[in-house]
């Protein structure tokens, strides 16, 4: 269904959604800009996260650490020399790709390439690309001098894990969840925000006692699966994927994928893994300072184990959006709707006034400035005809719209209408705030 991909790439930038990097320029390449809309619908994914993971629980901790580390914290973590992915480049129009993303027997450039060329495109032997992002802290440009972009989040949970769990007064088994943006010179970006250089990640590192590492592991897999399927994401496009021992990453022990079907097949969307207490290791023999955990009831010390869990918020937004995406008929006219969950969506709530007379938009300009004061994010909107106007916030995943119309004016009551069941009820308009809360 790579056509479903088009429709969603086309309303993304149609309603502002989405837009290209430096777009003016010709764009800058895989990076994206989120506009109005976007940018409430992934800070939404990201609160329902947070929510999930840190509010909702008194085990876990929140952090925001910088992007930027210690140098010594990327050799410690194993980037440093193995955060590669294997190269591989055409000879003959030297287009590169990610190995296991390489088109096979050649690329499809073959036929376009300039006479005298050799035409064989065969792929050259794989070679292994740091992905890690490089730079230079202060004004010296030199070795010494050079810093990297994180390419996740975890490795300030790590660095941190005792401020954490000191100031916190928290026990074993406990967690740190991190919101922040992380970087990866990937060789192959594409498919729109599915893969980017530049993402924000939603991890979460979970402290346990060896031993009790499988079970948290089991735990929390099935926690985020939940979670997924809560946000309304249908069950039969998400699946769990366990790595295979030669698919495993340096620290894992064990590893699932949530898998979901995007149009262009089952791909990642989020990762579980076990990583042991490799990290903790290392950043105590990389720094010489003691990380051993100390419990205080039976006064055993001993490092962690970590389970992690590792999602990308653009990639979980791009998700929601595929998900979401239905065409329909409705009273013989066709309709698009992005059936986003009420929490998700950009707006909650839109308020027409039915005509332009009669006193109708005073009244709707009223409710409208009080859902603003109630901090619900909601739109007026009083162009063009009521279905036009339906249409509108059907394609931006508006799950209510309130009409002001000629009854209002004798009952003080609007009509409240469903996106997706389409069912209109009528509310006095002083209950729409509270009617809209439950809601939510
Ligand atoms: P892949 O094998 O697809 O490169 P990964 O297994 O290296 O991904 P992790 O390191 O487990 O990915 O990252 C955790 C999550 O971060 C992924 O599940 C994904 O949602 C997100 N993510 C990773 N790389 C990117 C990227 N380049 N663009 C957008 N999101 C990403």
């Amino acid at each position: 269904m790579p056509d479903l991909m088009e429709k969603v790439v086309s309303l993304a930038k149609r309603r502002g959604f989405v837009f290209q990097s430096s777009e003016i320029y010709g764009g800058a390449s895989s990076v994206w800009d989120y506009g109005p809309l976007g940018v409430e619908l992934r800070r939404n994914v990201a609160d329902a996260w947070w929510s999930a993971m840190v509010h909702a629980r008194d085990d876990v901790e929140g952090l925001d650490a910088g992007i930027l580390m210690h140098p010594r914290v990327w050799e410690a973590s194993g980037h440093l020399s193995g955060f590669t992915d294997p190269l591989v480049e055409c000879r003959a129009c030297k287009k590169r790709w990610r190995a296991d993303q390489a088109p096979e027997g050649g690329c499809a450039a073959k036929a376009s390439l300039p006479k005298g060329t050799d035409k064989s495109c065969e792929l050259g032997e794989p070679r292994l690309f740091n992905l890690m992002f490089k730079t230079f802290m202060g004004p010296v440009e030199e070795e010494a001098a050079m810093v990297y972009l994180r390419p996740e989040t975890a490795q300030g949970a790590y660095v941190n894990f005792l401020n954490v769990q000191q100031t916190a007064r928290q026990r074993i088994p406990f967690g740190i969840a991190q919101l922040g943006k992380a970087f990866r010179n990937e060789i192959t970006p594409g498919n729109f925000i599915f893969r980017t250089r530049e993402f924000e990640q939603a991890e979460m590192q979970f402290f346990v006692k060896p031993g009790d590492d499988d079970e948290w592991w089991e735990y929390w897999r099935d926690q985020r699966m939940g979670w997924h399927r809560e946000l309304g994401i249908a069950p039969e496009r998400l699946r769990l994927h366990a790595h295979g021992p030669g698919e495993l990453a340096h620290y894992a022990k064990t590893a699932v994928d949530i898998e979901y079907e995007f149009p262009f097949g089952w791909q990642e969307l989020e990762g579980i893994h076990n990583r042991t207490d490799f990290d903790l290791e290392r950043h105590q023999e990389y720094s010489g300072k003691r990380l051993a955990y100390i419990d205080p009831a039976s006064g055993d010390r001993y490092l962690p184990y970590v389970v992690e869990t590792a999602m990308g918020v653009g990639r979980a937004a791009l998700v929601v959006l595929v998900d979401g995406y239905r065409e329909e008929e409705v009273a013989g006219q066709s309709r698009v709707v992005l059936g986003l969950h009420p929490a998700l969506a950009p707006v909650k709530a839109a308020v027409f006034p039915l005509m332009k007379k009669l006193g109708l938009p005073e009244i709707a300009e009223r409710l409208i400035a009080e859902l603003r004061r109630e901090r619900i994010p909601a739109m007026y909107d009083q162009a063009g005809s009521i279905g036009r106007r339906y249409r509108r916030q059907d394609e931006a995943g508006t799950p209510w719209c309130v009409t002001i119309d000629g009854q209002t004016k004798d009952d003080d009551t609007a009509t409240i209408r469903d996106r997706d069941s389409l069912e209109q009820v009528r509310v006095g308009i002083d209950h729409v705030v509270g009617w809209l809360r439950e809601r939510l």
